[in-house]
């Protein structure tokens, strides 16, 4: 079993310098799959380190700001190639990756490289941004323009970070922001390394990088008095801690929080191989850590052992274990945490005496009693007010849940605090759009679901406890935005 014990150490970005905490202090960050293997050691920075990233950003917002978007847009352009330029370095970063997240190295690689993809397409809106409304008389003239809101807070989970980043720093970029990123302290070396390469292609101040744990840093950050936007991803429990804090300052804020997303299987859907690896896909990849997951599948009584059997033999392929290896198709939970909430809800379905299977294959029977793992797990016919059906799991388990009418399926999705994304599988397009627009949700999906199937042009969020605003699309980088009207007696400016 290869085992990589080279550790790395990471550093705050600030003011267009790689620097150390003023503390110099650091803290350890170990591999999921085998804990007691110290994977590295992140910065870690305290209320000071906090005052000089957001004063350095508030400082450069002014030059930065006065670009236009074409030539903001290049900068994005130089990022995306720098990111990917170096394919080795390329490799061993989403090696160390896997090592600090636990996620498999296939996926790893994914991530950190078509990030690259998100900085394109965004560069791509320079010229629609660039176009203001005019309003011609009669009494006044008028143009309605944009200016960024100033320096952006980014705050990011440890599941995804650097796609997540994706969604909202190229598009505060090119909006005119500076930034202060803040990483999870779950998941930071990667994202440090990442928002590095990115925050060197600028000039000082626009990327500033804080890692450290939101106990020692959040609030000072949230609560700065040059932060004037705080974009969030993360939990409903956080997400409404921002909302409170930003209030202070009457900051605008953006949250992307929890899922429980919904997946409705109609009585005509087509289920072939290739329909059930998408529909396993959409609720186990990442070990199910993934915000728009598929958590609760929804299918019509006739098709409903047939959905069992195609989703057993799917997760009864998998192999679950270091996401190093390359025959690894699953690997463990982030952090013991999330393992306890995940293993906690199962039990709770085990003990309700519904059947739970635990599938899969693990070739280290050592290995997996030592790391954070969990087997893909399918939850049969559960009570509706079980918490593996009314609460997020963040992990790899799916209630499965039988439904007569179109009406029930609707009312089951939407019965919900959530509403993020859902999807509706069937071959009927026209019963498929009349239930999407029926689903309160920020994102429907049609015979798929999840980040894989996921159109990064159009806006991202969610309804109800589920979020607040929109990322991605052009929407996404308005909302990094302030209107402002220009205006004057008619013929005076048009
Ligand atoms: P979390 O506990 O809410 O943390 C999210 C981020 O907020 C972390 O960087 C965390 O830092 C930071 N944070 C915590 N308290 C803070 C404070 N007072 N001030 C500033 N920052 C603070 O969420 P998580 O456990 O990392 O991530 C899982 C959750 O994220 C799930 O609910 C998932 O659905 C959600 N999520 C949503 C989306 C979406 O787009 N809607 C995408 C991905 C994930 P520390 O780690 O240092 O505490
Ligand atoms: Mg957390």
């Amino acid at each position: 079993m290869p085992i990589n014990h080279n550790t790395v150490t990471t550093q705050l970005y600030i003011n267009g310098q790689y620097q150390n905490a003023v503390s110099g202090d650091t803290y350890p960050q170990y591999n999921p799959a085998r804990p007691s293997e110290l994977v590295g050691y992140a910065a870690s920075a305290t209320v000071a380190d906090v005052d000089l990233a957001c004063n350095a950003a508030r400082d450069a917002m002014p030059a930065w700001s006065a670009l236009s978007y074409q030539e903001r847009a290049q900068y994005l352009l130089n990022i995306a190639d720098h990111l990917v330029n170096n394919p080795e370095e390329l490799q061993a970063r989403a090696r160390l990756f896997t090592r600090e997240h636990g996620k498999i190295l296939h996926e790893a690689h994914i991530e950190i490289s078509r990030i690259s993809d998100r900085f394109r397409q965004v560069a791509s809106y320079a010229e629609r941004l660039s176009q203001d409304e005019t309003l011609s008389g009669p009494h006044y003239d008028t143009i309605i323009t944009r200016q960024a809101r100033g320096v952006a807070a980014l705050v990011v989970p440890w599941n995804w970070p650097i796609s997540i980043l994706g969604a909202k720093l190229p598009q505060a970029l090119i909006a005119g922001n500076c930034v202060v990123v803040k990483p999870s302290k779950e998941s930071a070396l990667v994202t440090a390394l990442t928002v590095g390469l990115m925050a060197e292609m600028l000039p000082p101040g626009v990327i500033n990088l804080l890692t450290g744990s939101s106990a020692n840093i959040g609030d000072a950050l949230l609560s700065h008095p040059a932060i004037r936007t705080i974009n969030f991803t993360g939990s409903v429990a956080v997400g409404k801690h921002v909302m409170k804090v930003a209030a202070d300052n009457l900051v605008p804020v953006t949250l992307e929080l929890g899922g429980n997303d919904a997946g409705i299987v109609l009585a005509d859907a087509k289920l072939d191989d290739a329909a059930f690896k998408r529909m396993y896909l959409a609720a186990f990849m990442s070990s199910g850590q993934i915000c728009m997951a598929l958590k609760r599948l929804y299918v019509h009584r006739s098709r409903y052992d047939e959905v069992v059997t195609g989703l057993t033999q799917m997760a009864s392929a998998q192999v679950i274990g270091d996401g190093t290896l390359a025959t690894t198709t699953m690997g463990p939970l982030n952090n013991k945490k999330q393992l306890g909430i995940v293993t906690s809800m199962i039990a709770e379905a085990k003990q309700s005496g519904c059947d739970v299977l635990e599938l899969g294959q693990v070739p280290d029977t050592a290995l997996y009693a030592e790391g954070y793992f969990q087997k893909p797990t399918l939850v049969l016919n559960p009570d509706l007010n079980l918490r593996v059906v009314k609460e997020e799991q963040f992990g790899p388990v799916l209630p499965i849940i039988p439904f007569d009418s179109v009406d029930e399926a609707i009312h089951f999705a939407n019965d919900s605090e959530f509403g993020l994304c859902s999807s509706v599988w069937t071959e009927d397009r026209d019963q498929a759009l009349r239930l999407a627009r029926r689903l309160e949700a920020g994102y429907t999906y049609l015979n798929n679901h999840g980040p894989l199937a996921q159109d990064s042009r159009a806006p991202f969020g969610g309804h109800k406890h589920s979020g607040v605003g929109r990322n991605l699309g052009y929407e996404g980088i308005i909302e990094f935005q302030e209107m402002h009207s220009i205006s004057a007696s008619e013929g005076g400016l048009l």
